[in-house]
């Protein structure tokens, strides 16, 4: 049977039923059972669904700190399933916390490459040295403890205090946010999203709670269609998928470069990114160049006299996205400019070096195409 709650039901209404009588209950244990029954059918409902439908997913096997610590920043702004090879392949290269705050910092942008936004690989490692040399190699074990940890915000501390320490503390990402204002059939704020998360997180088990909003978010209560046919919670829910998806205008910016792929006897040659700049710094990657020859047409008359035309062509095009911006990249097989300050690197060499996740990209098609063709 649906529960009694009108599907036109405001926030405020759900609050009153679903959260105030979840507030009394934790204070007066003669309110009504009927009065509870809202908000604690939504965690049991909601667990006994994550429970059987959760994703298999790694970090999910245990609840090591390290582990978590390492798949929250993994995928903070990446997808789980570019996540999945690099969590192993990282935890391959550095285990534990110890291991990772003793390696050179081009190993960790090493291991990091292709991941994207490495800030968070920089901080991951100061993180890791911290933890090593001033607390003997224990994580803090509570999300306020861990927010003085280089690299971590609100929403991570609670996750791995959450699921790593059990803590009560309730997540606010993407996707619990977008399950809460379609479940309440308003656009929360900011607080109000946290407050709720908080008041309807099961405190018995809230590392899986959190887990499950999120799962909800990602594969059922998800951006454009939500299947709410599937949904362990719809009879609960305000909206039920009537509520009109939030549209935001596109920020993406469109950009062309090209790049001097210059590769002799096995090599190639690289150059450093400046330490500091914001992005990718003191990593690798293939020197920036104009194209050879601007697109135009070469006008030439063949033998028979008729007139024909050439035009330069890269070596290969691909497309390639770095926070707001979506690049058409386009390679050049030329000798690198000169007077830029570089290395000849072995291929074999390249794969172990601080590679921008383009630069990677480029020397793999590079490496399909000389398969085939030669290229290189
Ligand atoms: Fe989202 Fe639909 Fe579930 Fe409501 S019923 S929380 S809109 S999936």
């Amino acid at each position: 049977m649906p529960e009694a709650i009108p599907r036109a039901t405001r926030c405020t209404e759900v609050h009153a039923r679903c959260l105030g009588y979840n507030a009394v209950s934790a204070m007066d244990s003669n309110v009504s059972s009927s009065a509870q029954i809202p908000v604690l059918r939504f965690r049991a409902r909601l667990l006994a669904w994550y429970d059987t439908h959760a994703r298999d997913l790694p970090w999910r096997k245990d609840r090591d700190p390290y582990r978590v610590w390492l798949s929250e920043i993994m995928l903070q702004q990446t997808r789980v399933a570019a996540v999945i090879e690099h969590y192993h392949k990282f935890l391959r290269r550095f285990p534990t916390v110890q291991k990772l705050a003793a390696a050179r910092e081009a190993s960790v942008l090493a291991a990091w490459s292709g991941l994207g936004y490495y800030r968070r690989a920089h901080t991951l490692h100061a993180a890791a040295k911290l933890i090593t040399k001033e607390r003997a190699g224990q994580f803090p074990a509570t999300a306020a403890a861990l927010r003085d940890l280089p690299g971590i915000g609100r929403y991570t501390a609670a996750a791995i205090a959450s699921i790593a320490f059990g803590e009560p503390v309730a997540v606010v990402d993407g996707n619990v946010e977008r399950v809460l204002d379609r479940f309440c059939g308003e656009t929360l704020s900011d607080e109000k999203t946290w407050h709720t998360a908080a008041q309807l997180l099961d405190p018995e088990r809230p590392g899986d709670f959190n887990q499950a909003m999120m799962e909800l978010g990602a594969i059922v209560c998800t951006p454009r269609a939500p299947s709410c046919l599937t949904c362990p919670v719809v009879e609960l829910c305000a909206t039920r998928g009537e509520r009109p998806a939030d549209a935001k205008p596109s920020q993406q910016k469109k950009r062309e470069i090209h790049y001097a792929l210059d590769c002799r006897n096995g090599r190639v040659f690289l150059v450093q990114r400046a330490r500091d700049l914001r992005l990718m710094p003191g990593m690798w990657e293939l020197p920036e160049t104009e194209p050879p020859l601007p697109p135009t047409k070469k006008k030439r008359v063949s033998r028979t006299g008729k007139i024909g035309s050439t035009t330069a062509q890269p070596s290969f095009t691909l497309r390639h996205s770095i926070t707001v911006t979506d690049y058409t990249v386009r390679v050049w097989q030329m000798p690198a400019p000169q007077a830029i300050a570089g290395r000849w690197v072995t291929l074999e060499k390249a794969d172990t070096l601080a590679l921008t996740g383009l630069a990677r990209k480029i020397l793999r098609r590079a490496a399909e195409i000389r398969n085939k063709n030669s290229i290189i």
